[in-house]
């Protein structure tokens, strides 16, 4: 497994930072779709709120159940039933937010669809705060900040 370090990508147009944790790369690393057979994966992105928008990701929820429990359980759930999972969460009250969405691509450099423009569009005249978007490509990332404009990034030096 590799170990990731702290990754800040910093959104000059919307002059903010956005931190992805460890935790968080290594589930989008995970999920890459590197073989024909891999499926499309997906999950909702979870964090703080420094200030008015620099965003913290500390935890990116994952497509498939597992035996685990925990205080995220209820977020076991397929991509198809991440809705679900995003009101519950909103509903909760917890102390992280939800901070937007991800989704695997099998692209080397993904592009959002026209499908998840409708999607993210939806997502954000819906909550009443910033949200970002991440497409997991093979080679690289797509991050969409709140000024609808798209980033490219590498995860943080595999070793
Ligand atoms: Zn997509």
């Amino acid at each position: 497994m590799y170990q990731f370090q702290d990754l800040a990508i910093h959104l000059p147009e919307h002059r903010c930072w956005v931190l992805l944790t460890p935790t968080v790369q290594t589930v989008l690393h995970q999920y890459r779709q590197l073989e024909p057979s891999d499926h499309e994966a997906g999950g909702i992105l979870l964090g703080y709120r420094r200030g008015d928008i620099d965003l913290e990701l500390t935890l990116a929820t994952e497509p498939t159940p597992k035996d685990k429990r925990g205080m995220f359980s209820f977020f076991r759930s397929t991509w198809h039933h991440q809705d679900v999972a995003r009101q519950q969460w909103m509903k909760s009250g917890g102390t992280v937010d939800y901070l937007g969405d991800w989704h695997t691509h099998p692209e080397n450099h993904p592009t959002p669809s026209s499908t998840d423009r409708r999607e993210w569009s939806r997502l954000r005249s819906s909550s009443p705060r910033p949200l970002i978007f991440i497409i997991v490509g093979k080679a690289d990332m797509y991050l969409e900040g709140p000024d609808r404009k798209g980033y490219r990034f590498l995860l943080a030096n595999p070793t």
